[in-house]
């Protein structure tokens, strides 16, 4: 077994950067870019986990000193780079050291993302890669470092960096230190700016299959097989939310999805934004993420079952419900309802306050639902 199996699927990705160490041609800048819940960072970890084990394959042994301080993330020469709050719109971005729960936040999402490398990190209301965090890499990068080997970057969602942090970051790339590594991710890749990315070598992380997800689910989280699959087709792909389905009870979910759709379509919206509450005035965006995410699967069900009958319907035990849902609103414009909640996604994307967000939806649902328009 290769320390690498711990990356589903993505073959082409891993044999290229595989081939890459072997042949001691490794670029000092790599950017790993696809869709979310593909991989990126956990192919970040292994690929930095074989360049600093002790035993110097091409697969990490996974029991040295080394090995193990990667597998807690804590080796001192492998660090994180992401998005955090604050930065942008303040005079200077410098001077404000991050709060306490900010702080506690990347503690507790770093040692989660240690047990389960597809994890997502995701600290709430983060805007911005900040330029204090691309200096501090040239500091890092500078000194001598206690342990051999590589430095290791991982910048996460690279795309979050502004003009001022894309520059400090270029000037690094431009005249690299020694022995330094920078790995790049992002699920947007066309927002990364042109400078930077003509400086780093691009992997691609394709979509992951339904066959790969369910294969996975069930040989890691041992999830029955009829379950498995059924978390991969609702999980489009990406393996972190197949495991947040599972985690938060898929089946409760998916009601709180019909729940929501039903009261949007009702007339009292006071009354709906208060049964919502959990998700109106959550503080996080995966939940909300989430209920988009099976409101887009519900309505391309319908579309389906309209179209084509039950065949290729993912929401197989939701039947009885769905064809409810399709003798009523069959006539309306469900795919104009799917790229309601795409559009809804994209705002939460952009960090457009999350309330205004769903209320916008609603209203949108139910114009096109009740009204046709
Ligand atoms: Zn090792």
């Amino acid at each position: 077994m290769s320390s690498w199996d711990i990356v589903i699927g993505q073959h082409h990705a891993k044999a290229l950067l595989a081939k890459a160490i072997e042949q001691r041609r490794l670029a000092h800048a790599y950017l790993f870019w696809g869709p979310e819940g593909a991989g990126k960072s956990a192919l970040a970890i292994a690929c930095a986990k074989v360049l600093l084990c002790d035993a110097g394959g091409v697969s990490a042994c996974g029991v040295c000193p080394s090995c193990k301080k990667v597998n807690h993330l804590q080796h001192p020469n492998l660090k994180f780079i992401f998005a955090l709050p604050g930065g942008e719109g303040k005079k200077n971005d410098d001077g404000d050291s991050l709060d306490t729960e900010v702080r506690d936040e990347i503690r507790r999402q770093m040692a989660q993302k240690a047990r389960q490398p597809y994890a997502p990190i995701a600290i709430a209301k983060a805007t911005t890669i900040r330029i204090k965090d691309i200096r501090a890499i040239r500091k890092e990068a500078s000194m001598t470092a206690t342990e051999q080997g590589k430095k290791i970057f991982i910048l996460f969602d690279v795309e979050t960096m502004n003009e001022p942090s894309a520059n400090a970051f270029l000037k690094i790339l431009e005249e690299p230190p020694d022995d330094t590594l920078f790995l790049l991710l992002t699920s947007q890749k066309e927002q990364v700016r042109q400078t930077v990315l003509s400086r780093c070598q691009t992997v691609q992380c394709i979509r992951l299959r339904d066959d790969e997800i369910a294969g996975a689910l069930e040989a890691r989280e041992t999830i029955d097989p009829a379950r498995a699959v059924l978390l991969a087709r609702l999980s489009d792909g990406n393996y972190a939310r197949a495991l947040a389905m599972h985690t938060d009870d898929l089946d409760r979910q998916r009601a709180d999805a019909v729940a929501f759709l039903r009261g949007c379509l009702g007339n009292a919206v006071l009354k709906f934004m208060e049964d919502q509450d959990d998700y109106f005035s959550s503080k996080k965006r995966e939940p909300v993420e989430q209920l988009l995410h099976l409101l887009l699967v519900w309505f391309r069900d319908a579309i389906i079952l309209k179209e084509r009958g039950h065949e290729g319907v993912i929401n197989h035990d939701q039947l009885a419900d769905l064809e409810r849902f399709v003798s009523k609103f069959g006539a309306a414009d469900l795919a104009g309802c799917t790229v309601a909640v795409e559009r809804a996604f994209e705002l939460l994307r952009r960090n457009v306050y999350l309330p205004l967000v769903l209320l916008s939806l609603t209203v949108h649902l139910k114009r096109l639902l009740l009204h046709g328009t």
